[in-house]
């Protein structure tokens, strides 16, 4: 039998989430990632499972209330689209913007929000996203905030980018992540929120190994 949502995390010891909530671009999924690993644990990438619908909506799908015809599930890293492998196709600017639009129609968010509880309550988790602490998993055992300030998120992913090959004007990526923040925490639907149980950590001028020690400090 299923458990309820976001309410078992403090009763079996063995089984627990993580929830890493942030603006974009503030290194959430990188230490995510790492802390499942160094827990032995699976990563549940939130932003993904939003990006495959965002595929799923440029490709022409309708987003009806109940989202038929758009199957979305994680393989480890796999991110699977109607059981193609999309993880490749979802990290374009398109699927950026389009994802930043659809992650606010509540129907888009009530079916995602429930396979996350469906995948929370099954398994040990680090979940990362948005609403995780404040919606996903209210009761989650720990709730992390990682932030940075915006031009600190800016010049990243500028670095980011230009290593890639790409294109990329500081100030444009800049507009970008100011625009995304405002959107992220003004959605009506489970907008971008620090809850006051959480852990704030600020990661301008820290590493990524500086970060998951104090993520994992407070775990141990
Ligand atoms: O984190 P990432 O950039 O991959 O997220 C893609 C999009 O999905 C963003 O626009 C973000 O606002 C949205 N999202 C969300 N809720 C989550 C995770 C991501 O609305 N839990």
């Amino acid at each position: 039998m299923a458990r309820p949502a976001g309410k078992s995390n403090n009763v079996d010891a063995a089984h627990f989430v993580v929830a890493i909530d942030g603006p974009s671009g503030a290194g959430k999924s990188t230490i995510a990632r790492l802390l499942a690993e160094r827990l032995g644990i699976d990563y549940v990438d939130t932003g993904a499972m939003y990006r495959a619908v965002a595929l799923a909506s440029l490709r022409g799908t309708p987003l009806d209330s109940q989202m038929e015809g758009i199957d979305v599930d994680l393989d480890g890293s796999r991110v699977l689209l109607n059981g193609e492998d999309v993880s490749g196709l979802i990290r374009t600017a398109e699927v950026t913007k389009e994802a930043s639009r659809i992650s606010q129609f509540p129907e888009v968010r009530a079916r995602l929000v429930a396979l996350q509880r469906e995948m929370g309550a099954r398994k040990s988790v680090v979940m990362d996203g948005r609403d995780i602490g404040s919606n996903v998993f209210p009761d989650a055992r720990y709730k992390f905030y990682l932030t940075a300030t915006p031009e600190e998120r800016a010049r990243r992913r500028t670095k980011e980018m230009r290593e890639k090959g790409m294109d990329a004007d500081y100030a444009a990526v800049l507009a970008d992540i100011e625009k995304r923040d405002w959107d992220d925490s003004h959605r009506a639907v489970n907008p971008l929120v620090k809850t006051a149980d959480a852990v704030e950590i600020v990661t301008d001028g820290l590493g990524i190994d500086e970060v998951l020690a104090r993520v994992l400090e407070i775990i141990k």
